[in-house]
Protein backbone atom coordinates (compact mmCIF):
# COMPACT_ATOMS: atom_id res chain seq x y z
CA UNK A 1 0.00 0.00 0.00
CA UNK A 2 1.19 3.36 -1.04
CA UNK A 3 -0.09 6.51 1.03
CA UNK A 4 0.19 9.94 0.18
CA UNK A 5 3.54 11.31 1.41
CA UNK A 6 1.79 14.23 3.03
CA UNK A 7 -0.07 11.13 5.30
CA UNK A 8 3.15 9.28 5.89
CA UNK A 9 5.03 12.54 7.49
CA UNK A 10 1.87 13.43 9.13
CA UNK A 11 2.24 9.13 10.68
CA UNK A 12 5.63 9.71 11.20
CA UNK A 13 5.44 13.18 12.54
CA UNK A 14 2.81 11.45 15.68
CA UNK A 15 5.02 8.78 16.10
CA UNK A 16 7.56 11.26 16.76
CA UNK A 17 10.17 8.97 15.08
CA UNK A 18 10.81 11.13 11.49
CA UNK A 19 13.85 12.91 12.83
CA UNK A 20 15.73 10.06 14.36
CA UNK A 21 14.95 7.01 11.51
CA UNK A 22 13.19 8.89 8.88
CA UNK A 23 10.02 7.61 10.00
CA UNK A 24 10.60 3.69 10.73
CA UNK A 25 9.03 0.34 8.89
CA UNK A 26 5.62 1.57 10.74
CA UNK A 27 4.61 3.92 8.31
CA UNK A 28 6.58 4.43 5.42
CA UNK A 29 5.69 3.71 2.24
CA UNK A 30 7.26 1.04 -0.13
CA UNK A 31 8.69 0.57 -3.52
CA UNK A 32 6.90 -1.69 -5.85
CA UNK A 33 10.58 -4.23 -6.56
CA UNK A 34 13.69 -4.19 -6.93
CA UNK A 35 15.92 -5.76 -10.05
CA UNK A 36 19.45 -6.97 -8.90
CA UNK A 37 21.19 -6.59 -12.09
CA UNK A 38 25.03 -8.25 -12.71
CA UNK A 39 27.09 -5.17 -14.06
CA UNK A 40 30.60 -7.07 -13.92
CA UNK A 41 32.92 -8.70 -11.82
CA UNK A 42 36.57 -7.72 -10.35
CA UNK A 43 39.76 -9.61 -9.10
CA UNK A 44 42.45 -8.56 -7.13
CA UNK A 45 45.74 -10.85 -6.00
CA UNK A 46 45.98 -8.48 -2.88
CA UNK A 47 43.09 -7.73 -1.22
CA UNK A 48 44.77 -6.26 1.80
CA UNK A 49 44.49 -2.78 -0.13
CA UNK A 50 40.50 -2.76 0.80
CA UNK A 51 42.14 -4.63 4.35
CA UNK A 52 45.32 -2.75 5.58
CA UNK A 53 47.40 -5.28 7.16
CA UNK A 54 45.03 -8.05 7.07
CA UNK A 55 45.33 -10.68 4.05
CA UNK A 56 48.16 -9.81 2.19
CA UNK A 57 48.81 -11.39 -0.90
CA UNK A 58 45.59 -12.81 -0.55
CA UNK A 59 43.82 -13.32 -3.64
CA UNK A 60 39.54 -11.97 -4.30
CA UNK A 61 36.87 -11.75 -6.56
CA UNK A 62 34.78 -9.07 -6.52
CA UNK A 63 30.83 -8.88 -7.43
CA UNK A 64 29.54 -5.58 -9.05
CA UNK A 65 25.74 -5.01 -8.92
CA UNK A 66 23.42 -2.15 -10.50
CA UNK A 67 19.92 -1.87 -8.96
CA UNK A 68 17.04 -0.65 -10.34
CA UNK A 69 14.04 -0.15 -9.03
CA UNK A 70 10.42 0.48 -9.97
CA UNK A 71 8.41 3.04 -8.04
CA UNK A 72 4.67 3.45 -9.88
CA UNK A 73 5.28 5.54 -13.28
CA UNK A 74 9.67 5.48 -12.34
CA UNK A 75 12.54 3.70 -12.53
CA UNK A 76 15.37 4.38 -10.70
CA UNK A 77 18.87 3.40 -11.36
CA UNK A 78 21.41 3.29 -8.48
CA UNK A 79 24.88 2.29 -9.79
CA UNK A 80 25.80 1.54 -13.55
CA UNK A 81 28.63 -1.02 -13.15
CA UNK A 82 31.21 -1.85 -14.98
CA UNK A 83 31.52 -0.43 -18.61
CA UNK A 84 29.56 -3.02 -21.21
CA UNK A 85 32.63 -2.12 -23.66
CA UNK A 86 34.69 -4.43 -21.18
CA UNK A 87 32.48 -7.66 -22.35
CA UNK A 88 34.38 -7.69 -25.70
CA UNK A 89 37.69 -7.93 -23.57
CA UNK A 90 37.22 -11.60 -22.20
CA UNK A 91 41.19 -11.29 -20.81
CA UNK A 92 39.41 -8.16 -18.52
CA UNK A 93 40.76 -4.98 -18.21
CA UNK A 94 43.64 -3.96 -15.54
CA UNK A 95 42.80 -0.35 -13.80
CA UNK A 96 43.92 1.09 -10.50
CA UNK A 97 47.63 0.61 -11.46
CA UNK A 98 47.50 -3.36 -11.34
CA UNK A 99 45.45 -3.79 -8.37
CA UNK A 100 42.37 -4.83 -10.39
CA UNK A 101 41.46 -6.60 -13.34
CA UNK A 102 37.48 -6.14 -13.68
CA UNK A 103 34.82 -8.48 -16.16
CA UNK A 104 31.92 -8.07 -17.64
CA UNK A 105 30.52 -11.14 -18.33
CA UNK A 106 26.38 -9.86 -19.02
CA UNK A 107 25.97 -6.12 -19.99
CA UNK A 108 23.59 -3.70 -18.62
CA UNK A 109 22.00 -2.74 -22.19
CA UNK A 110 21.39 -6.67 -22.17
CA UNK A 111 19.50 -7.04 -18.92
CA UNK A 112 17.39 -3.91 -19.49
CA UNK A 113 16.47 -5.27 -22.96
CA UNK A 114 15.47 -8.66 -21.24
CA UNK A 115 13.26 -6.63 -18.86
CA UNK A 116 11.80 -4.53 -21.75
CA UNK A 117 13.25 -0.89 -20.10
CA UNK A 118 15.17 1.12 -22.43
CA UNK A 119 18.05 3.01 -21.17
CA UNK A 120 15.59 6.07 -22.45
CA UNK A 121 13.17 5.34 -20.03
CA UNK A 122 15.01 5.80 -16.47
CA UNK A 123 13.90 8.55 -14.96
CA UNK A 124 16.16 8.97 -12.16
CA UNK A 125 19.85 7.66 -11.63
CA UNK A 126 21.98 7.72 -8.99
CA UNK A 127 25.39 6.36 -7.74
CA UNK A 128 26.86 5.40 -4.57
CA UNK A 129 30.33 7.50 -6.31
CA UNK A 130 32.04 7.99 -9.30
CA UNK A 131 34.45 5.18 -9.60
CA UNK A 132 34.58 3.61 -12.67
CA UNK A 133 32.97 0.44 -11.65
CA UNK A 134 29.90 2.32 -10.56
CA UNK A 135 29.64 4.91 -13.53
CA UNK A 136 30.99 2.34 -16.42
CA UNK A 137 27.97 3.02 -18.12
CA UNK A 138 26.20 6.47 -16.78
CA UNK A 139 26.60 8.10 -20.45
CA UNK A 140 23.64 5.66 -21.74
CA UNK A 141 21.24 7.43 -19.79
CA UNK A 142 20.64 10.61 -21.17
CA UNK A 143 17.16 11.62 -19.80
CA UNK A 144 17.87 10.40 -16.23
CA UNK A 145 17.70 12.92 -13.30
CA UNK A 146 20.73 12.68 -11.43
CA UNK A 147 20.79 12.72 -7.93
CA UNK A 148 24.50 13.43 -6.42
CA UNK A 149 26.05 14.77 -3.47
CA UNK A 150 27.50 17.97 -4.45
CA UNK A 151 31.08 17.37 -3.04
CA UNK A 152 31.37 14.44 -5.57
CA UNK A 153 29.79 16.59 -8.28
CA UNK A 154 32.97 19.14 -8.46
CA UNK A 155 35.32 16.48 -7.62
CA UNK A 156 33.83 14.53 -10.95
CA UNK A 157 33.98 17.85 -12.83
CA UNK A 158 37.03 19.47 -11.74
CA UNK A 159 39.84 19.77 -12.77
CA UNK A 160 41.23 17.14 -10.62
CA UNK A 161 39.15 14.40 -11.37
CA UNK A 162 41.59 11.79 -11.62
CA UNK A 163 43.32 12.32 -8.51
CA UNK A 164 40.02 11.30 -6.85
CA UNK A 165 40.43 7.97 -8.95
CA UNK A 166 37.60 9.06 -11.44
CA UNK A 167 37.42 8.90 -15.06
CA UNK A 168 35.63 11.83 -16.89
CA UNK A 169 35.09 9.96 -20.07
CA UNK A 170 32.92 7.37 -18.63
CA UNK A 171 30.66 9.86 -17.14
CA UNK A 172 31.20 13.08 -19.04
CA UNK A 173 27.78 12.78 -20.76
CA UNK A 174 26.30 13.62 -17.53
CA UNK A 175 26.75 17.34 -17.35
CA UNK A 176 23.97 18.15 -19.96
CA UNK A 177 21.27 15.29 -17.83
CA UNK A 178 18.84 17.14 -15.42
CA UNK A 179 20.92 17.40 -12.18
CA UNK A 180 20.13 17.85 -8.23
CA UNK A 181 23.57 18.28 -6.32
CA UNK A 182 22.98 17.09 -2.65
CA UNK A 183 24.54 18.48 0.44
CA UNK A 184 22.83 15.57 2.79
CA UNK A 185 19.95 13.04 2.64
CA UNK A 186 17.56 13.19 0.21
CA UNK A 187 14.09 11.46 0.20
CA UNK A 188 13.77 11.06 -3.27
CA UNK A 189 10.52 10.01 -4.26
CA UNK A 190 8.99 12.38 -1.32
CA UNK A 191 7.52 9.19 0.57
CA UNK A 192 9.94 7.63 2.75
CA UNK A 193 10.28 4.79 -0.10
CA UNK A 194 14.14 5.73 -1.09
CA UNK A 195 16.33 7.83 0.90
CA UNK A 196 20.03 8.36 -0.42
CA UNK A 197 21.96 8.40 2.67
CA UNK A 198 25.33 10.53 2.61
CA UNK A 199 28.33 8.17 3.73
CA UNK A 200 31.15 10.57 2.82
CA UNK A 201 34.67 9.12 3.00
CA UNK A 202 35.65 6.55 0.15
CA UNK A 203 35.16 9.38 -2.15
CA UNK A 204 34.58 13.53 -1.02
CA UNK A 205 30.84 12.99 -1.78
CA UNK A 206 29.78 8.98 -1.23
CA UNK A 207 26.30 7.80 -0.92
CA UNK A 208 24.76 4.61 0.02
CA UNK A 209 20.65 4.34 -0.21
CA UNK A 210 18.13 2.83 1.85
CA UNK A 211 15.34 1.17 0.31
CA UNK A 212 11.78 -0.03 1.44
CA UNK A 213 10.88 -3.09 -0.40
CA UNK A 214 6.78 -4.32 0.02
CA UNK A 215 7.81 -8.09 1.29
CA UNK A 216 11.09 -8.18 2.69
CA UNK A 217 11.23 -4.62 4.24
CA UNK A 218 14.38 -2.41 4.57
CA UNK A 219 17.51 -2.53 2.81
CA UNK A 220 20.63 -0.54 2.70
CA UNK A 221 22.29 -0.70 -0.72
CA UNK A 222 26.34 -0.30 0.80
CA UNK A 223 28.28 1.72 -2.36
CA UNK A 224 31.55 1.35 -1.03
CA UNK A 225 30.78 2.93 2.28
CA UNK A 226 32.72 -1.02 3.23
CA UNK A 227 33.36 -3.79 0.32
CA UNK A 228 33.04 -7.05 2.03
CA UNK A 229 31.13 -8.63 4.96
CA UNK A 230 34.73 -9.22 7.04
CA UNK A 231 35.24 -5.83 6.43
CA UNK A 232 32.14 -4.34 7.88
CA UNK A 233 32.62 -6.47 10.81
CA UNK A 234 36.11 -5.57 11.63
CA UNK A 235 35.07 -1.66 10.71
CA UNK A 236 38.57 -1.99 8.42
CA UNK A 237 38.97 1.46 6.03
CA UNK A 238 40.50 0.62 2.60
CA UNK A 239 44.07 2.36 2.64
CA UNK A 240 42.79 4.46 -0.31
CA UNK A 241 40.03 6.09 1.04
CA UNK A 242 39.62 9.84 0.63
CA UNK A 243 38.96 10.49 4.39
CA UNK A 244 39.85 8.01 6.67
CA UNK A 245 37.64 9.56 9.65
CA UNK A 246 34.55 10.32 7.62
CA UNK A 247 34.94 6.37 6.13
CA UNK A 248 34.67 5.64 10.03
CA UNK A 249 31.48 8.01 10.91
CA UNK A 250 29.84 6.86 7.53
CA UNK A 251 30.46 3.02 8.75
CA UNK A 252 28.88 4.19 12.16
CA UNK A 253 26.43 6.36 10.76
CA UNK A 254 24.92 3.30 8.70
CA UNK A 255 25.32 0.81 11.67
CA UNK A 256 22.64 3.11 14.14
CA UNK A 257 20.46 3.47 11.26
CA UNK A 258 20.25 -0.52 10.32
CA UNK A 259 18.70 -1.08 14.08
CA UNK A 260 16.54 2.34 14.12
CA UNK A 261 15.26 1.05 10.86
CA UNK A 262 15.67 -3.18 11.09
CA UNK A 263 17.17 -2.64 7.86
CA UNK A 264 19.64 -5.54 6.33
CA UNK A 265 22.78 -4.30 4.46
CA UNK A 266 23.23 -5.48 1.05
CA UNK A 267 27.23 -5.33 0.46
CA UNK A 268 27.46 -4.33 -2.99
CA UNK A 269 31.05 -5.87 -3.92
CA UNK A 270 30.72 -8.90 -1.50
CA UNK A 271 30.67 -12.08 -4.29
CA UNK A 272 29.01 -14.71 -1.32
CA UNK A 273 26.34 -12.28 -0.45
CA UNK A 274 25.44 -11.30 -3.93
CA UNK A 275 25.63 -14.92 -4.73
CA UNK A 276 22.67 -15.23 -3.39
CA UNK A 277 20.54 -12.47 -5.06
CA UNK A 278 17.35 -13.06 -7.38
CA UNK A 279 18.82 -12.46 -10.76
CA UNK A 280 16.96 -10.73 -14.07
CA UNK A 281 14.13 -11.06 -14.57
CA UNK A 282 13.36 -12.21 -10.63
CA UNK A 283 13.50 -9.16 -8.49
CA UNK A 284 13.50 -8.38 -4.96
CA UNK A 285 10.53 -7.60 -3.13
ZN1 LIG B 1 33.49 -0.18 -6.20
Amino acid sequence: MRLPAIVNRLVAALLGVAAATFGGSVSAATVDRMYILECGEGRTSDVSIWSPGVDVGVAREFSDNCYLIRHGQDWLLWETGISDAVADKPEGVVVGGGILTLYVRKTLQSQLAHLGVAPTEITHMAFSHFHGDHVGNANLFTNAKVLVQRAEYDAAFGPDAAKYGFNPALYGKLKDNPTVKLEGDHDVFGDGSVIIIATPGHTPGHQSLLVRLPKQGAVILSGDMVHFRENWDAQRVPARNFDREQSLRSMERIASLLVAEGAVLWINHDRTQSSGMPRVPRYAE
